[in-house]
């Protein structure tokens, strides 16, 4: 059995059945499973980690998922937006510390005014750093026509999370109606494919009713789109959403987090040259997560640089790590943890995805 897995993993493709076995390692071939995508990482895209800002613009949304904490259904939430002003100042944090990159994320808000506001910001952000902050967006789904104005006022990057690749599951975890359809999320990813962007998704993993068979599908659907980066974690429970009926159904807190490690490892096996981030998510239940995913083949890691109250209100999830990065000591303090890995951070440097550079050449 040792052997066979050993096996598994000189190939150069990999079956849906080799999949869910990596899926599905333990002991001393989770540890194979680990080694393995480590080396690969190194081979493909070296050992530097790079920083993204997340500054986390609003929570206000219009759309209803089942799993999260700021869904509009949720009344029991405070509503807010961040100024113009605190926007660019983590900006200028971000810039000022070397990170790189920023991230906007928010709920999904479709109006003229917010095409307009997040066009006129990052303006703004490439004016106070003479272009040299990269900005990815996390927007939700937009008009195509949105995300070109984006993409023109130097945006270059977005996160678009598929969830579930599977169409069943993708709908017991959604309201059934057109705001919500899954169609409508892949033709968003196409979208922004077209207009230009380096085009991030990922899924949640340990969801109720999902099995290591719709993991396997979804490592799979991101090789067959073509995708860029990957952003990928544990699902958590939220008191206030219509899923957390389904909390006795769950994989253990602690089963959900090592089979999220093992999906960040065997995707990095399989893609070999994409950006995969440490997700939050993964602090959010072992302090150490982000750095285990650096470990196992992640290299973005995302310093949430939200300012003051609001990184606490912004919450998907139960548990979310409300630390400050926004504060030079934090700052230092991850860097130095990330060398603990035996990697290093990259300050100053987009750290663009190496796999779309390829497809270009
Ligand atoms: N509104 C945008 C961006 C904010 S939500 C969008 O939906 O794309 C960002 C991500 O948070 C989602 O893609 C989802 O995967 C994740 N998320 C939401 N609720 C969660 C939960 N309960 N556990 C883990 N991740 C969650
Ligand atoms: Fe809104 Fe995104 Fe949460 Fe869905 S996952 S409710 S779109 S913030």
């Amino acid at each position: 059995m040792q052997k066979l897995f050993s096996h598994i993993l000189q190939q150069d493709s990999f079956s849906k059945s080799d999949l869910v076995q990596m899926l599905s390692a333990k002991g001393n071939e989770q540890t194979l499973l680990f080694d393995k995508a480590a080396q690969i990482r190194t081979h493909y895209v070296g050992n530097k980690v790079y920083f993204r800002g997340l500054i986390e613009l609003s929570n206000h949304c219009r759309k209803n998922c089942f799993y999260c904490g700021i869904r509009k259904g949720n009344n029991t939430t405070h509503r807010y937006v961040l100024n113009d002003e605190a926007v660019i100042e983590a900006a200028r944090f971000a810039y000022t510390n070397r990170f790189g990159s920023i991230v906007l994320q928010a709920g999904e808000l479709c109006s003229i005014r917010q095409t307009q506001r997040v066009e006129r910001l990052l303006k703004q952000i490439k004016a106070l750093s003479n272009g040299e902050l990269g900005v990815t967006l996390s927007l939700g789904e937009q008009s195509k026509d949105t995300y070109q104005r984006w993409f023109d006022a130097g945006a270059h990057r977005y996160l678009l999370r598929i969830e579930s690749s599977n169409l069943d599951l993708y709908r017991k975890i959604h309201p059934n109606n057109s705001l919500h359809a899954f169609e409508r999320r892949l033709e968003a990813l196409k979208d922004l494919q077209n207009v230009g962007y380096q085009v991030g998704t990922g899924v949640m993993i340990g969801l109720p009713f999902q099995t290591l068979d719709d993991l396997a599908d979804d490592l799979r659907f991101i090789q067959s789109m073509d995708i860029d980066m990957v952003g990928m974690g544990p699902y958590i429970e939220h008191k206030d959403t219509p899923l957390y009926q389904y909390k006795d159904h769950l994989m253990s807190i602690e089963e959900r987090y090592w089979l999220a490690l093992r999906m960040v490892a065997t995707l990095r096996i399989i893609t070999k040259d994409i950006n995969i981030a440490a997700v939050t998510a993964l602090q959010a239940i072992n302090p150490e997560g982000r750095n285990w995913a650096i470990r196992v083949g992640a290299n973005v890691i995302m310093p949430n640089i939200t300012p003051g109250i609001y990184r606490n209100i912004y919450k998907l999830y139960e548990n979310k790590p409300t630390i400050s990065q926004n504060d030079e000591d934090n700052t230092q303090t991850l860097i130095n943890q990330i060398k603990t890995t035996g990697n290093e951070v990259a300050l100053g440097e987009w750290g663009d995805s190496p796999h779309f550079k390829n497809k270009k050449t």
